[in-house]
């Protein structure tokens, strides 16, 4: 009899494992594949370790900017493929050990929730029940496509595909202007492929703020890539060469389609609502205080969870409260309010909290400050002066959101991450200085200006 028995090992389900020995539970976790999940396996971190590749590609493409002689560079698909795969077997094989040194029971198998635990499946056809006092249900999710574009691997692949392409594809067309999407556009266009990317609603990264966006397109266009927002594409043309995708009047040929619309929660066939568990539209509800779900004792992470964002973190977060909550009884919420969002294009864009337009649409009476890079000294330095900062405060009151576009922005983040989540006042926040020259001081510039007292 296990404490905790969990199915899925993905950031949500992982987390959860290791977070346990904090509190002495004994854990098994049920995963049909290699540890990692999505992440590790088949989204973050390959996704990341292609955009470092182009990242490197085109420092070397602009090195004569900075007095730098060098050959054009050439991609070497086969080696930055090999170099994504080592990246990944090197963390799944770190995160398998330190499960095991955890004291984490590692089941292979299709877990199943029944009365009292987990059946699980192996693939030998074998099955065997894992009892256990509470079930953390973390089995993550899938792509979605559209009608039109069944995913048949080559030519209509998923990022689960793309990441993994033997060759590098010469003409692709996305479909989704999401976060998926815009990382591949970054890194396709980056490395030469010619990209068109369409886009359903008229901007890409819906919900993100436009200054931002604008910063991001201008990017694009500069890497010629076709960008077709507010467009709907029709039914694939599948050939032999190729694919036909029209829109409108008109239509692209490529050699590959790579549809980015979204991610579908894996839930069913688990014997979830057979055992109680409540289901919206595939995903699973849960109190948000404690991440147990309408059945007691089952508990649900991650990209499964009905309402919370599909992001790595998340699941970890959201594996936190839930141990936490089966070990002591006691609650540990999720601070959704002040969890980061990154998108690793290029520049990468950042955001924690309300865009100004979510907060007037919640009725909020607000003041915004922004700034650009344009006049950073070490953006300048960099040759990377695409760039914005933008926060958002309440009226007199605390910051309760904050974007920045530019180099580095994923790290830069963090300190409007604290900035949020501790309600501090823009006089707070800018009472303290940025080292200099960084790229930082967009955002000290930012807080100054949201003070009332600009200095650039
Ligand atoms: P998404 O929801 O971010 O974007 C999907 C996009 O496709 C949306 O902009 C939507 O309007 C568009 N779309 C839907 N149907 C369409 C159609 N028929 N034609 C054209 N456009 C259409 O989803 P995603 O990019 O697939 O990512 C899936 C999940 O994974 C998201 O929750 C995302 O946050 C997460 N993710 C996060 C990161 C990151 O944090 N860096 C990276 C990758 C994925």
């Amino acid at each position: 009899m296990y404490d905790v028995a969990i199915i899925g090992g993905g950031p949500g389900g992982y987390a959860a494992a290791l977070y346990a020995h904090n509190f002495g539970l004994s854990v098994a976790l049920v995963e049909k594949d290699e540890v990692g999940g999505t992440c590790l396996l088949r989204g973050c971190i390959p996704a990341k370790t292609w955009l470092q590749t182009a990242d490197v590609y085109s420092i070397v493409a602009r090195s004569a900017d900075y007095g730098v002689t060098s050959s054009p560079p050439e991609m070497d698909w086969s080696a930055a493929l090999a170099r994504k795969q080592k990246v990944v077997t090197g963390l799944v094989n770190g995160l398998s050990g330190l499960l095991k040194a955890r004291g984490v029971d590692i089941i292979d198998g299709y877990g199943r929730l029944i009365n009292g635990g987990v059946e699980v499946s192996a693939a030998d056809g074998t099955t065997r029940q894992v009892e256990a006092r509470n079930v953390i249900i973390a089995t993550g999710s899938v792509p979605r496509s559209i009608p039109g574009y069944d995913i048949d691997g080559t030519r209509i692949v998923t990022s689960d595909e793309a990441l993994d392409w033997p060759t590098q594809p010469r003409r692709v067309a996305i479909i989704g202007g999401g976060v998926i999407g815009c990382e591949f556009a970054a890194l396709l266009s980056e490395v030469g492929t010619k990209v068109h990317l369409f886009e359903a609603l008229d901007s890409l990264l819906p919900g993100t703020e436009p200054e931002a966006v604008k910063v991001l397109e201008r990017e694009f266009k500069k890497k010629k890539v076709k960008i077709h927002t507010a467009t709907m594409v029709g039914p694939a043309e599948v050939g032999a060469e190729g694919v036909r995708v029209p829109y409108g009047d008109d239509s692209v040929d490529v050699e590959v389609v790579l549809v980015a619309v979204g991610r579908a929660p894996v839930t069913s066939g688990l014997g979830l609502e057979e055992h109680g568990v409540t289901l919206d539209q595939g995903f699973v509800v849960v109190d948000p205080a404690t991440m147990q779900t309408s059945a007691p004792g089952v508990y649900a992470v991650g990209d499964i969870v009905a309402g919370a964002p599909q992001l790595a973190h998340a699941g970890f977060a959201e594996g936190i409260a839930a141990v936490t909550h089966i070990a002591t009884a006691e609650t540990a919420p999720v601070d959704y309010r002040a969890i980061p969002l990154v998108a690793y294009t290029h520049p990468e864009i950042a955001s924690v909290g309300l865009t100004e337009a979510a907060a007037r649409e919640a009725g909020i009476e607000i003041e915004v400050s922004s700034h650009g890079m344009r006049g950073v000294g070490r953006a300048i330095i960099q040759g990377q002066t695409g760039g914005v900062v933008k926060i958002i405060n309440e009226k007199d009151g605390p910051i309760i959101g904050a974007t920045v576009a530019g180099p580095g922005a994923g790290e830069m983040i963090h300190e409007l991450m604290y900035v949020v989540a501790w309600e501090a006042l823009p006089v707070e926040a800018a009472a303290f200085i940025h080292a200099h020259p960084t790229i930082s001081e967009a955002i000290g510039e930012t807080l100054l200006s949201a003070s009332g007292k600009s200095l650039h």
